[in-house]
């Protein structure tokens, strides 16, 4: 007998090899090979009794007259005189006979079929009709070597064949009669494989809830504003009263804080960091590369000691050596979290830029008992992103910027001209300090610029800057002297060329002009988050993309980036351009990729099926089949990736 969760090998026509092929698609038994669902259909028209008209497609049911084998082709010719050749088909001898009722339908040629889709119909009661054309439907199915469409439609057949009673849309997802019946069936699939998603977020989302967390905030009377030369914006002041209120609950706090570059989300993580400290819990800030987290060290310190909080830096052997941190605040990278390293009291984990932090970090998160997380980016998370890998956490967004920013004037050019040169030395001699980032550290072909001869090229045509260099594989000792002369408080023109280490965080309000070499290289969202590290002092300033490139999708992300310096905007910009594929990985969070839904196209579907999960969860204990259906479909995975 077979059931859903038999294996497949148990199917005629299944022995190692098959069952080894079907195992490459993510198949081993009766339910996953249902879940595997059609590529596509192709309808076949009701059948003919006119005329065939050559290159148009039609299906006919007629006697078939004679057979011949030939070769390893196999040819039956109606009664009507019509030749039907399936090249590759010998096997057909043992299915088609003289006699023999058959339905087939495909492209006419000039004197019958090549290859047609084919149904014999035998016995007495089948014998004259009812003829339905969907016999003759051909539904094409993901395939991979050792097994075909054709394999995959047969064992469907099989299943639905031996299993009457299964749900009737496997049939009319496998099996269609009409595109309709086919769209309907899709839908339900569809939104149950949402639904079933939506469900393992909401109920990871009420778990959370019934958790103490390592620290439980009470709001002193300081006024902690107080600490911070400037009075934070109204997107601050909003971003920190949700933290606040977060970190008061009885539950860990899960929170995204986006805002565009310099919107000020340093400032608002070191304000609700010096909240737990005189709460007595410790808060570890997590940078990306050790550049960044000195830099972040430097900038925060000032706020913490005017707080009397204690801060720390632990980077490099530091990071990996058993040690008990007893600062209030510690900057650092990832190595923060690892075993090694014994906390006083963690009560809040800050992650500077969510999309270099994957799923190990996550883990060790949990380790760490249940500290609050705050998320920080300055790449918009997309709607679709927000109900789906980001499902469970709440989101805080900062929309207005410090007053007197101006936006960053830019302007693309084919290379670096009077233009742009005569800016940038006039910047020079204020002096102001110059950005120029290159795709490479050495030049691999002439197309790409390399730092080394950008490098050589910038101190001719600038003789009077100092001019440096920066990338990731000069030794740390070297970078940080980089590092410090290039936030060297002292006027001078500064000119720094490097790649893109300098991509996130990097904070210095003496730079004004951003140049990137060979722009066509770079994403949107990376031409933004660079261009984010000029503009973030008083004076106006600039960025020089330059490109000659003819690649059209390269000059449409230049132009965007002339036209707006909006970060919400590009990031939409950029999920339309580069289509929603390597946004939407879901599965690197701990969730299983979608087979059939699709979280662009079936936006609305998603937001029905969020609903749905939500009140199901809200409403007590899950039904029991819905329980079952949850289990089935997520195995341990269920509770996998949770926090942030
Ligand atoms: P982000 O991390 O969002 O890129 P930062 O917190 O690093 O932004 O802030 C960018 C710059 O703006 C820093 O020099 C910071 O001191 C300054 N800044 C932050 N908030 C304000 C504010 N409300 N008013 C004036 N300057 C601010
Ligand atoms: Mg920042």
């Amino acid at each position: 007998m077979i059931t859903l969760s038999s294996p497949v090998k148990n199917l005629k026509g299944v022995g190692p090899a098959k069952a080894a092929a079907l195992r490459r698609l993510g198949i081993t038994t009766v339910d996953d090979i249902l879940h595997h669902f059609p590529s596509g259909y192709t309808f076949a028209p009701p059948v003919t009794n006119g005329p065939l008209i050559e290159g148009q497609r039609a299906t006919i049911v007629g006697i078939v007259w004679s057979v011949r084998v030939f070769e390893r082709n196999f040819e039956a010719t109606f009664s009507t005189g019509v030749r039907v050749i399936w090249f590759g088909g010998r096997y057909l001898r043992d299915s088609i006979f003289p006699n023999s009722i058959l339905m087939v339908s495909g492209i006419v040629t000039y004197d019958g079929f090549v290859n047609p889709a084919w149904k014999v119909y035998k016995g007495a009661g089948e014998e004259g009709g009812p003829y339905d054309a969907s016999d003759v439907n051909t539904v094409t199915y993901p395939a991979t070597s050792g097994v075909t469409s054709k394999n995959i439609e047969r064992l469907i057949q099989q299943v639905l064949t031996a299993m009457p009673t299964v749900v009737p849309q496997y049939r009319a997802i496998h099996r269609p009669r009409t595109q309709a019946e086919a769209d309907e069936a899709r839908n339900f699939f569809k939104y149950a494989e949402l639904f079933y998603m939506q469900l393992a977020l909401a109920l990871r989302q009420a778990k959370r809830t019934r958790e103490l967390p390592n620290i439980q905030c009470v709001i002193s009377p300081h006024r902690i504003a107080d600490y911070f030369p400037f009075s934070f914006t109204e997107g601050q002041q909003l971003a920190i009263a949700s933290i606040k209120a977060d970190l008061c609950r009885p539950w860990a706090m899960n929170r995204l804080l986006q805002g565009d570059v310099g919107s000020g989300k340093t400032a608002v993580a070191a304000y609700v960091a010096i909240v737990v400290a005189f709460n007595r819990g410790q808060t570890a800030i997590l940078c990306p590369t050790e550049i960044l987290a000195r830099q972040h060290y430097e900038t925060v310190k000032g706020y913490f000691e005017r707080a009397g909080a204690q801060c720390d830096l632990v980077v490099g052997g530091r990071a990996s050596s058993n040690m008990n941190l007893t600062a209030d605040i510690v900057v650092g990278t990832t190595a923060l979290l690892s075993d090694t390293i014994r906390w006083r009291n963690l009560g809040l984990v800050i992650i500077d830029e969510q999309h270099k932090f994957g799923v190990e970090q996550r883990a060790a998160l949990r380790r760490q008992g249940n500290p609050h997380v705050l998320v920080m980016t300055a790449t918009p998370i997309p709607r679709t992103m927000a109900m789906t890998v980001f499902g469970d956490l709440d989101v805080s967004t900062i929309r207005d910027m410090p007053p007197g920013r101006r936006p960053v004037e830019t302007c693309w050019y084919t290379r670096l001209d009077w233009r742009a040169a005569e800016r940038i030395r006039k910047e020079l001699s204020a002096g102001r300090q110059v950005y120029v980032v290159c795709p490479r550290i050495e030049a691999l072909d002439d197309e790409m610029r390399a730092v080394k001869d950008v490098w050589q090229e910038y101190r001719t045509l600038f003789p009077d800057a100092s001019v440096e260099i920066l990338h990731g594989r000069m030794p740390p000792a070297k970078k940080q002297a980089v590092a410090k002369w290039w936030s060297d408080p002292t006027p001078g023109g500064r000119i720094l060329v490097s790649t893109t280490v300098v991509e996130v965080g990097v904070d210095n309000p003496k730079a004004t002009v951003m140049v990137i070499e060979n722009a066509e290289r770079f994403g949107l969202a990376q031409l933004h988050q660079l261009r984010g590290r000029v503009g973030r002092g008083p004076d106006q300033s600039y960025c020089f993309l330059l490109s000659d490139s003819d690649c059209s999708e390269a000059r449409a992300r230049l132009r965007v980036m002339e036209q707006t310096t909006d970060g919400f905007e590009i990031a939409e910009a950029d999920l339309r351009q580069r289509g929603p594929g390597d946004l939407l990985s879901v599965k690197q969070h701990g969730l299983p990729d979608l087979k059939i839904a699709d979280l662009i196209e079936d936006y609305d579907m998603l937001v029905e099926a969020r609903k749905a999960a939500r009140e199901m969860v809200a409403a007590g204990p899950l039904p029991p089949d819905v329980q079952v259906e949850l289990e089935n479909r997520f195995g341990e995975n269920l509770y996998l990736g949770d926090a942030a």
